[in-house]
């Protein structure tokens, strides 16, 4: 049941037709993981905590820079120096005080990846750097816990929903990735476009349509194009191929 208060927040999603009550109560009942609270995991705990998500957990550990601030939207001048964990908290629960909003100051790993995963509905990976995605990717096929992935590089971004075995793994997408910790150039609003289309597919999900299923989106903000291409699992993978 909604509240009256969730009915009048709610509204505008409520009259959605695809939506409507049902499609809020899902999501009101689901418990996601935001792994990162920068600036992929901005837009992604902003819309999800907008829409009504019931519970959310995130977990970052760094604490705010001043150069975090052209595309970290969920922390503000005033944050700088504070853990990105308590930051995201103070303005999630300021913009919708009746979900639970869970932040832990925390580099999650193989050692306790599943205290903060354990029950979630979904995993949003809203990460920068690929050592710690093959650790959700662990989990993931170790649980059956879907993943939504993104990533940013310059102008562009990509999305998809990984949920091995019955799409590709991490590995299949970045096996022989190499990164040379140098900070990748990246313009706010390319995060912000990608981000928010996490929390679209991470609501699509939470309601029973899997879009980026077996599919990845790849977005070029110097062009503005859009390609929505299949995505097969690598037979050769080495963590989830078939040999
Ligand atoms: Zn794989």
């Amino acid at each position: 049941m909604l509240s009256e208060k969730e009915q009048t927040r709610y509204l505008r999603q409520l009259i959605l037709p695809e939506f409507g009550e049902e499609g809020q109560l899902k999501i009101k009942n689901s418990k996601v993981l935001i792994i990162g609270a920068g600036g992929l995991g901005g837009p992604v705990s902003y819309y999800l905590a907008a829409a009504g998500v019931g519970h959310l957990i995130i977990c970052d550990r760094d604490k705010v820079e001043l150069s975090n601030l052209n595309r970290q939207i969920l922390h503000g001048t005033n944050d700088i120096d504070v853990s990105k964990a308590d930051s995201a908290h103070e303005t999630l629960s300021n913009l919708n005080p009746s979900i639970t909003v869970e932040t832990h100051e925390v580099a999650v790993d193989d050692s306790n990846i599943a205290k903060y995963a354990e029950g979630v509905d979904v995993i949003v990976d809203c990460l920068d750097n690929v050592p710690s995605r093959f650790v959700i990717n662990r989990y993931s096929i170790e649980t059956g816990t879907a993943v939504v992935h993104a990533g940013i590089d310059c102008w562009t971004g990509q999305l998809t929903l990984l949920n091995p075995p019955h799409t590709p793994c991490v590995n299949c997408l970045f096996d022989g990735a190499e990164e040379d910790g140098k900070p990748k150039p990246v313009l706010g609003a390319v995060a912000g476009v990608i981000g928010t289309m996490q929390a679209l597919e991470t609501i699509n999900y939470l309601t029973g349509r899997e879009t980026f299923k077996n599919k990845l989106m790849f977005f070029d903000a110097h062009t503005m194009e859009w390609v929505k291409m299949d995505l097969h699992k690598n037979p050769d993978c080495s963590i989830c191929g078939e040999k």
